[in-house]
């Protein structure tokens, strides 16, 4: 498993401005009153480990993550989400060979997105892969959201023989045979 050392986010759906997270070794708690972003965090998460779905993250389109402006400040056109990842176990892919990286992912209104791993530009795909093979991910079973643990509880066998490979960090591997299979 790979840990997340910190969490940074400007014009991300309510993050307008830009705000840093440290996330220290052990648990975190996020509080805060109803509507002020906990999920939103969440969901950045999510986003800058690529996830695809703009469902997944409450919209209709993906440029819905980007600050939409309320009665007093005009929407933006950009947002961008950096993760810091502790790698000093190197839980990544091996030509990752560094103790610290960093990923981004930033949006563009109209434009789609675009991913760097410390600062060299990435594909979707190469980000997705780095956290499947760290065993986490943005569909990893990691990251619960409501209504989760019921499907778990009703899964079918081969959903659940999913969860326990993504365990045993082997996910990465199917990823890349079912590339491979499609050349
Ligand atoms: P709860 O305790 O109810 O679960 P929460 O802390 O999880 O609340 P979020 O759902 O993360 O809150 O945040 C919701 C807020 O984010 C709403 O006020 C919503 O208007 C705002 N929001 C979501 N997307 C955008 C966007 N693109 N631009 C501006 N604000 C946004
Ligand atoms: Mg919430």
């Amino acid at each position: 498993m790979i840990a997340f050392t910190r969490l940074r986010l400007s014009g991300f759906k309510s993050f307008v401005d830009a705000t840093e997270l440290l996330i220290e070794p052990g648990m975190t708690g996020v509080v805060g009153p109803n509507g002020c972003g906990k999920s939103n965090l969440i969901e950045a998460l999510r986003w800058v480990m690529g996830e695809t779905s703009a469902r997944q993250m409450r919209g209709g389109e993906m440029d819905d993550v980007i600050f939409g402006g309320t009665s007093n400040r005009p929407a933006r056109n950009l947002a961008e989400v950096s993760v810091g990842l502790d790698n000093s176990k190197r839980s990544a892919p091996p030509q990752y060979d560094i103790d610290e990286l960093e990923v981004i992912r930033r949006i563009e209104r109209g434009q789609g997105s675009a991913y760097r791993v410390n600062g060299k530009d990435v594909r979707a795909r190469d980000v997705q892969l780095l956290f499947a093979d760290a065993s986490t991910g943005a569909r990893s079973s990691g990251l619960v959201s409501q209504g989760r643990v019921g499907a778990l509880i009703n899964a079918k066998p081969a959903e659940r023989r999913g969860l326990l490979e993504e365990a045993a960090g082997i996910s990465g591997l199917y990823s890349r045979r079912h590339e491979a299979e499609l050349r």
